[in-house]
């Protein structure tokens, strides 16, 4: 896991995404003119969308994570950006979150949900949003019902419960959730703001942890998801999913 973690702490996104797309995904949201939010990130890592959710909403944001290299880099940043007042970081476990019930007005969380699963998160979250507050979650989803082989073992083996939208809308509905819209992250999510500058840093994190197998190991890794990318984004994709607790 520290490897994992030193992989990714020097980017400024731990997963695809981009500033267009949250702020699209805030913009589904029907939220009172100036109203000032409770808002958990869950699963923020160094903070990119916190930022973006921060210059676009009035009131407070707890931005959550497992590991402190994170929220360092996190609290840095909120420092130099003039939003100590706004972001407090918090190391939890997203399945232990230390929060009262409905006391969020929104939870969001990008890229991070598959960690305990989609269906298992957005249950456990529901708890702490206030009745009419709003969940927007991103999760890896099918694009396409006819996928070559080769992709669906690879993405069935990863995260068993990848699905197609209708089956992540209809998790949602059967768990207490109206759905307020829905969009996969484009091409460019995954591969300018997130793997290009990975790769940019795989040289310099082996020489860090001194071309040690694991390290390797963990670069291949990666190097096999990006392959798998570019050979196969047509058939999956990250789906945003913005929904009301009824
Ligand atoms: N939202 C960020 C990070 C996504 S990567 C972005 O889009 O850039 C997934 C994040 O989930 C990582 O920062 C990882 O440290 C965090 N994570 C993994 N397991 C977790 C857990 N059990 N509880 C909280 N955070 C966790």
């Amino acid at each position: 896991m520290e490897l994992m973690v030193d992989l990714h702490v020097n980017s400024e996104r731990q997963g695809p995404g981009s500033e267009e797309e949250t702020l699209k995904a805030l913009s589904m949201m029907h939220i009172p003119e100036g109203k000032k939010l409770k808002i958990a990130d869950i699963g923020c890592g160094s903070g990119s969308q916190t930022f973006s959710l921060a210059r676009h909403s009035r009131g407070d944001i707890i931005a959550v994570d497992l590991f402190p290299s994170f929220l360092k880099k996190l609290d840095e940043k909120a420092a130099d950006l003039g939003f100590t007042d706004k972001i407090t970081s918090l190391e939890a476990s997203m399945d232990k979150l230390p929060f009262e019930k409905e006391s969020f007005d929104i939870i969001w969380s990008e890229g991070a949900i598959y960690n305990i699963g989609f269906e298992t998160g957005i249950r456990q979250w529901r708890n702490f949003l206030k009745p009419g507050g709003y969940l927007a979650v991103s999760e890896i989803t099918w694009i396409s019902r006819n996928r070559p082989v080769e992709i669906e073992d690879f993405w069935t083996s990863e995260y068993p419960e990848i699905g197609m939208a209708s089956e992540k809308i209809r998790i949602l509905e059967d768990n207490g959730y109206t759905l307020s819209g829905y969009f996969y992250l484009k091409p460019e999510s995954w591969i300018e703001n997130y793997y290009k500058p990975l790769e940019k840093g795989f040289a310099a994190y082996l020489e860090r942890n001194k071309h040690s197998q694991e390290a390797k190991k963990i670069m291949e890794m990666h190097r096999e998801e990006i392959a798998l990318y570019q050979k196969f984004k047509d058939y999956y994709s990250y789906g945003f999913y913005i929904a009301r607790r009824d």
